[in-house]
């Protein structure tokens, strides 16, 4: 029998711990590191209209104070640069670890930083989370399924990992990161979720993080040709932002600790994708193939029926229905930069 939450802060105090966090009456205290990211700052959005107090933990290494500086007069909302690779203290009743660089650009730039953050950076926040209660949320990833031999990907599926490549930090990162947390829960009794997080987009997402739908989005609206890597019959299954960030706080509030896969389950290969982007950008964009990165996983699907009985979540918004929204963002963003430049 693990421990019922502790409702520390601002939940009222004689709740005993035991109403279910979706009825609560007082708001919550809930920190989200790397909610200056592209994922974290709209988790943000829904916790702060939701009427929680929000503290962002942040160090900039890929997020922006842009995402979330519509905040930044709201008495709910603090933001803190630090380091999650060094100790915390905070006062909090949840909290979603969000902070690690997800763009494989990104992750691969300084390798040994990824595993910190994400061995280190997890284990302070779990430490944090023991030491005042909280419940806490790790955002995995579908990357430690590695290069999958079994598809669609099931939360029982063990993974196909390279320990020694070019991914493992990031892939072998979550995967330790997911360790901990379940030796948290057995060993201390913190209360805690997994979230193994599919290829996500939308609005916010960095322009230039080398992520496929944010290159292609970007090239075809700078009418360069859109980078398909290897022969483009690698798959992937993408999701909107909106629809993960529904399943994030499902998790959260919900009795599951998972993991539980949260994707959408349409599957495309990136010459696929490429035809979505030209339908919704520019019907004359061009294709440019280039020699694939090491280790590139060949397909990614998720199996999400667990997701859909425990939870009552399944993603809403298709790739032809999500593509637009993000298309508009990064159009106003591509424009700016281009006046920047000419300027
Ligand atoms: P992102 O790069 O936009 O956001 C990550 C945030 O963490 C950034 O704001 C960054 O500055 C911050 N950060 C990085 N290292 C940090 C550190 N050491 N200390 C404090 N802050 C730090 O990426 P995202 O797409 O928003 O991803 C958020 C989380 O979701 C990540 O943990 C990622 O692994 C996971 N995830 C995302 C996807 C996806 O497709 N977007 C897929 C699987 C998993
Ligand atoms: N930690 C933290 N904030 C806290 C409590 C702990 O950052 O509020 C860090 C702490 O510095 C340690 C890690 O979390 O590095 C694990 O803490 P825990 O108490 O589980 O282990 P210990 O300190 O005994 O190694
Ligand atoms: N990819 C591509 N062109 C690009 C960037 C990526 O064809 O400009 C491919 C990449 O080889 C991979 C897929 O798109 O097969 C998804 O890559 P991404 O970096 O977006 O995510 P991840 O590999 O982490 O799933």
């Amino acid at each position: 029998k693990y421990y019922e939450p502790h409702q520390v802060g601002f939940q009222s105090a004689n709740s005993g711990g035991k109403i279910p966090l979706g009825l609560k009456s007082k708001s919550l205290r809930i920190v989200v590191t790397g909610g200056a990211g592209f994922v974290g700052s709209h988790l943000v959005d829904r916790l702060i209209a939701r009427g929680d107090s929000v503290i962002v933990v942040d160090n900039f290494f890929t997020g922006r104070k842009e995402n979330v500086m519509h905040h930044f007069k709201n008495p709910r909302f603090e933001l803190i640069r630090h380091d999650v690779v060094e100790p915390l203290l905070l006062e909090v009743d949840q909290i979603y670890h969000l902070a690690c660089p997800a763009s494989p650009v990104h992750y691969k730039h300084n390798p040994v930083k990824t595993i910190k953050t994400n061995v280190v950076g997890t284990l302070n926040m779990l430490g944090l989370a023991k030491r005042v209660g909280a419940r806490f949320l790790l955002t995995s990833t579908s990357e430690v399924y590695g290069d999958p031999l079994q598809h669609p990907q099931v939360e029982t599926y063990w993974g196909n990992v390279n320990p020694i490549g070019v991914r493992s930090c990031y892939d072998e990162g979550k995967r330790t990161a997911e360790t901990l947390t379940m030796d948290y829960h057995r060993g201390a009794g913190v209360q805690v979720r997994i979230a193994r997080i599919f290829n996500t987009y939308g609005p916010r997402m960095c322009i230039d993080d080398g992520r496929v739908v944010s290159n292609f989005v970007a090239q075809a609206l700078r009418k360069e040709p859109m980078t398909v890597y290897g022969d483009g019959k690698q798959t992937r299954s993408f999701q909107y932002v909106s629809d993960l960030v529904e399943g994030l706080m499902r998790l959260m509030e919900g009795e599951h600790v998972g993991p539980f896969n949260l994707g959408n389950p349409g599957e495309f290969t990136m010459l696929e994708l490429a035809q979505v982007v030209q339908e919704t950008i520019d019907p004359n964009a061009r294709i440019e193939f280039r020699p694939n990165t090491e280790d590139d996983p060949h397909k990614r699907k998720p199996d999400i029926t667990k997701a859909k009985n425990l939870l009552g979540w399944e993603p809403k918004i298709s790739l032809r229905k999500g593509l637009p929204m993000m298309v508009s963002d990064f159009r106003q963003r591509v424009f700016g930069d281009h006046k920047e430049e000419e300027g």
